[in-house]
């Protein structure tokens, strides 16, 4: 027997894979399956290239076997297998790309919060992962073409040993000794079928080999012939082998073959909601960047979505292997409701969180998920109004605040989905709706702020607007008038407050007739003025009233409704 120490940085990742946190711990199975799932890659391009491997890729497959007794788990494989030699370099050092970017990432987290244990959720940690869960790990293989096999052996800490020994077939068995619990951490549960198979549905469902579990289980046993009347149904224990990952996700198959209602039923299994969504998009993009999407526009806000809990983002597939849970640069704020899957075979598996975000391939994802996901909104607006109304009360506000934020740079994205009440329709209407509308000579967008719709149409300044067959915008919702004031026009048409003194522009008639009757009133302007002193800045005629006598209008660029907002903020 060898007995081998492990290279200084590997000691360092496996002791921050024994000590990680406890929420971390799962993400063992997915890396040592996607080992496997790699091994018989491997051994599945061999046969491609070489005619005498003759290989029959449908017996390629992943077989978990737990023993509660043993306290064992063993995850095997048929693959390419090591050798002596590769066992040694593949699991006794760090060499692989993967694990140094992750060494090199925790270098710096290390320095910039003192806690790097937080990032191994993010990553493929690979193989050194099983520490996390294992006090003992044993790897027998025997590597093809080789007629001989090997085993490695390490309890994590100290060491190596490889001996020869025993294995008939080529492939590779990798045997977890799980840890006891203890009072902060349990880990029966990587002993329970039912719990392993929840984690190869999580993380690996669409691994492209069957992962197979012998699965025990209970039936009742038939009824026999000459039952009588007080034949009592009897059960039997049996054990069957079950294939736990579906192999062939959703969004590889193509849209055509897809029903709605499996559309659906993904969502509400993946994402806990009851309701089915208003909304699926599909996409199989080619060109630059190949990937599949499948996303869901919700038809309401999730419990927590206004809360800090609440993260935005999409999960990131690599040939089927999950690679992030929430990758919130898929989302930009403004859609961060939608949920759904990306999968794009041009990441690698190990690659991290940092390095993604900067990587050519995730934002030009990302740039035509926002289009894809606007163009359906629009679609919904114009097609299925209910729909759009739905998810507009659901996430309105999510895009209202979208287009005030950032410095305004998204309003040319957001504006053809804001819909706000029209005086004229007596509901909802679009901006775009709303212009085409418009009587040629009319020169603004009218909008009025306030509390309610049947407040606003009482507003003595809105009358005239009204009467001249203009339509005013109801705002009622405190982000609409920093939406107004954010867009400021629309494709060239300005927004005008019905109470701001030009609304309607005058004639030059009109401002005579203006100025002579401010003159005949002088004494009534200045009583006002004299009475109500710094309460009010002056007194003048206006022409913006129809049948009112008086109204109050702000001074200056913003709005009265404005200043009440601010008021209140800000008292
Ligand atoms: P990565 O998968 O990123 O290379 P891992 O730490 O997960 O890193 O695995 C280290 C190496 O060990 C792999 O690259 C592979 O060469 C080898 N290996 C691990 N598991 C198996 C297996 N089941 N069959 C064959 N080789 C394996
Ligand atoms: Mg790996």
């Amino acid at each position: 027997m060898e007995k081998k120490e492990f290279q200084a940085e590997s000691k360092r990742l496996l002791d921050l894979m024994i000590n990680s946190i406890y929420t971390h711990k799962e993400i063992f199975l997915r890396e040592i399956i996607s080992n496997a799932s790699d091994a018989m890659d491997k051994l599945a391009y061999k046969a491609l290239t070489d005619d005498k491997v003759g290989l029959d890729r449908s017996q390629l497959k992943i077989t978990l076997t737990p023993d509660q007794i043993g306290r064992t788990l063993t995850i095997s494989d048929n693959g390419i297998g090591m050798t002596h030699d590769e066992l040694e370099q593949n699991l006794g050092t760090i060499a692989r790309s993967g694990s140094l970017q992750f060494k090199q990432e925790m270098a710096k987290q290390e320095k910039a919060e003192g806690d790097a244990t937080d990032i191994i959720g993010q990553f493929g940690v690979g193989f050194y992962s099983a520490f996390m869960v294992a006090d003992h790990v044993t790897v027998t293989s025997r590597a093809y073409g080789s007629d001989e096999a090997w085993q490695w052996a390490s309890d994590g800490a100290d060491g190596y040993t490889l001996e020869p020994c025993q294995k008939d077939t080529v492939g590779t068995d990798i045997v977890l000794h799980i840890k006891a619990n203890t009072d902060d951490d349990h880990y029966d549960e990587y002993l329970e079928q039912y719990r392993i198979a929840e984690l190869v549905k999580k993380y690996s469902d669409y691994i492209h080999y069957p992962i197979v579990m012998l699965m025990h289980k209970s039936r009742q046993k038939p009824r026999p012939e000459d039952a009588g009347d007080d034949y009592k149904p009897e059960w039997e224990d049996y054990d069957e082998w079950e294939t736990l990952n579906s192999m062939v996700p959703l969004w590889q198959r193509p849209k055509s073959e897809v029903k709605a209602e499996e559309y659906n039923q993904f969502y509400k299994e993946k994402y806990g909601d009851w309701e089915d969504p208003l909304s699926v998009i599909h996409i199989s993009a080619e060109g630059t960047v190949e990937y599949k999407a499948m996303l869901y526009i919700p038809a309401h806000a999730p419990y927590d979505f206004h809360s800090r809990e609440y993260q935005k983002g999409l999960q990131l597939y690599s040939s089927g292997v999950l690679i992030m849970d929430k990758c919130a640069d898929l989302l930009p704020e403004h859609f961060r409701f939608v949920q759904g899957v990306v999968d794009s075979q041009d990441f690698s598996l190990n690659i991290s969180r940092e390095m993604l975000q900067h990587t050519r391939q995730l934002k030009v994802i990302a740039t035509n998920l926002e289009k894809k996901i606007k163009a359906e909104l629009l679609r919904l607006q114009k097609d299925e109004r209910e729909k759009y109304e739905q998810f507009w009360k659901a996430f309105g506000t999510q895009i209202k605040v979208g287009v005030v934020s950032d410095y305004g740079v998204h309003k040319d994205l957001l504006q053809d989905l804001l819909l706000f009440f029209s005086s004229k329709e007596g509901k909802l209407t679009s901006l775009a709706e709303y212009k085409q509308r418009m009587p040629e000579e009319q020169k603004y967008i009218y909008y009025a702020c306030g509390e309610d719709a049947g407040q606003l149409a009482k507003l003595p300044q809105a009358e005239r607007i009204r009467d001249k067959g203009y339509e005013i915008l109801y705002l009622t919702e405190e982000p609409d008038q920093f939406v107004v004031d954010a867009l400021g026009a629309v494709d060239g048409v300005s927004f005008k407050s019905v109470d701001d003194k030009d609304a309607l522009p005058e004639t030059d008639e009109e401002k005579a007739a203006l100025e002579q009757k401010a003159e005949e009133n002088k004494p009534v302007l200045d009583f006002l003025k004299q009475t109500l002193g710094d309460a009010i800045k002056e007194a003048r005629i206006s022409q913006i009233l129809k049948s009112g006598a008086v109204c109050l209008t702000a001074d200056g660029p913003i709005t009265l409704e404005m200043e009440k907002y601010f008021q209140r903020v800000d008292p």
